[in-house]
């Protein structure tokens, strides 16, 4: 073992299974990997020579997960949509994203990615689930983002989103690019003996853009054992659609395909009904809750209780919105409980559910071989440091509340992945924040200009 790293004087919270709150503790991380716990004196004695990382009593705990997120859109923001506002969720995807997507060029790729990561670094978000489109720059686009990604040193799973709304070509490419990167990252994880933080998943936009041909192709094109990230039931339309093309629900005409399984990720499931939600359950497959992205698209909320009742495997991600989780927490608390003006609804208990445990297991199925979002001996060392100052008793069964009410992403002062220490004391390592923001400004009126453009194509 190459002990790389000893965080010492740590408040562990440990997201085991009982969560355990452990205080004076020490971390030795060596070979990416968590190698040892014990009383920070104990392990400060018996490796004088490593490398130390004083967290000062601060609270460390693993690195947030986000099971869904569009790097592209992050240029989205400050852009004024022309004419009058889009009136139901099909307008939003005909007058902001698709326009916007159409716009992005190699550089405007590259720096959506980088601001994001930035972002993610700054607030504490390790590993990240992206869905990717950029119909004027489809090959190659996901290697522009896995550079991004290296240069952060974050890690990520990456898809290319194959519809067919850029005509048969564009679908083509879409399927080409998933298989080229699907293939690439076998073959890091083959160099790489798991080690590699960047993976691949095969994206479908949604069922809305996708003919009943171009699904046969992805099935046939994916190899055996690929998962699918795929919007689903995200708007009524959907389900409409579906049964105009198909006369099957969204959850259906995927399984019918052989879509479905446990590395397939099914993003919002808003719309579903008791059939559905039986099927994603029994199926083993993945849903992923993004509230504030429902409530600015104006789409509903899933049942997302239900859901996790049924036995469906519900994660928590962000959709594009800042990455950020425990902004996503704490949005999934309130808004279960107005949507049903119930104050029982949603305990934190079923946001920790998500954002904790499913998430966790989720983004395992991408990077097998140990551990992630968890401390303990052999897991990945994917950290935080969290300047947390309880004025109430914190302990294992209330912090899913406390996190909901009294943590905030600005009290994260330091953040590693696989024992790299990508920010440390709020000092960003591996990116230059300011340099990043610059360029992307640079870029950014060009994208809008573009976007201009290209908005009443769809
Ligand atoms: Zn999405």
């Amino acid at each position: 073992m190459n002990a790389e790293l000893l965080i010492t004087n740590a408040s562990l919270i440990t997201w085991e299974k009982p969560n355990r709150i452990l205080e004076g503790q020490a971390l030795l991380v060596g070979d990416g990997l968590i190698q040892e716990l014990a009383a920070s004196a104990e392990l400060e004695r018996r490796y004088p020579d490593v490398e130390r990382l004083d967290a000062g009593g601060q609270y460390v705990m693993p690195g947030n997960i986000c099971a869904h997120t569009h790097f592209y859109g992050a240029f989205a923001r400050g852009l004024a949509i022309p004419g009058a506002p889009p009136e139901s969720f099909l307008q939003i995807l005909q007058k902001l994203w698709w326009p916007l997507d159409l716009a992005l060029d190699e550089e405007a790729i590259r720096y959506s990615a980088l601001v994001c990561l930035v972002d993610a670094i700054r607030h504490g978000t390790t590993t990240l689930l992206d869905h990717h489109a950029s119909p004027n720059l489809i090959p190659g686009s996901l290697d522009i983002l896995a550079g991004a990604v290296a240069q952060a040193g974050l890690r990520a799973v990456l898809c290319y989103e194959v519809t067919d709304r850029n005509g048969e070509a564009g679908a083509r490419a879409g399927i080409a690019e998933n298989l080229r990167f699907l293939n690439r990252c076998k073959q890091l994880h083959t160099v790489g003996g798991g080690g590699s933080r960047i993976a691949a998943t095969f994206g479908l936009h949604a069922s809305l853009t996708l003919s009943n041909r171009t699904l046969q192709a992805c099935r046939e094109a994916a190899p055996q054992g690929t998962g699918f990230h795929v919007h689903v039931a995200e708007g009524d339309v959907d389900q409409s659609d579906s049964l105009s093309k198909s006369g099957v629900r969204v959850v259906e005409r995927l399984e019918r395909f052989g879509m479905l399984g446990p590395d397939s990720i099914c993003v919002h499931a808003v719309h579903v009904d008791a059939r559905e939600i039986a099927l994603l359950a029994e199926t083993g497959t993945w849903v992923t809750h993004q509230p504030r992205s429902n409530m600015n698209n104006a789409v509903g909320i899933g049942e997302v209780e239900a859901m996790l009742r049924a036995g469906v495997r519900v994660g928590l991600g962000n959709d594009g919105f800042s990455n950020a989780m425990w902004e996503e927490w704490k949005t999934a608390y309130l808004v279960h409980k107005v949507w049903h003006r119930d104050p029982r609804r949603m305990s934190a208990l079923d946001v920790a559910q998500m954002a904790i445990y499913n998430n966790a297991a989720l983004a395992e199925r991408f990077f097998p071989g140990a551990a992630l979002g968890v401390i303990q001996p052999g897991a990945r060392a994917d950290l935080i440091c969290v300047d947390y100052h309880p004025f109430t008793p914190l302990t294992p069964d209330n912090l899913p509340w406390h996190i909901v009410f009294g943590f905030h992403e600005s009290m994260i002062t330091t953040t590693i992945v696989s024992g790299q220490v990508l920010m440390k004391d709020r000092q960003l390592q591996t990116l230059d924040e300011a340099a990043i923001a610059e360029q992307a400004r640079q870029i950014a009126p060009r994208v809008w200009a573009r976007y201009a453009q290209n908005v009443g194509l769809y």
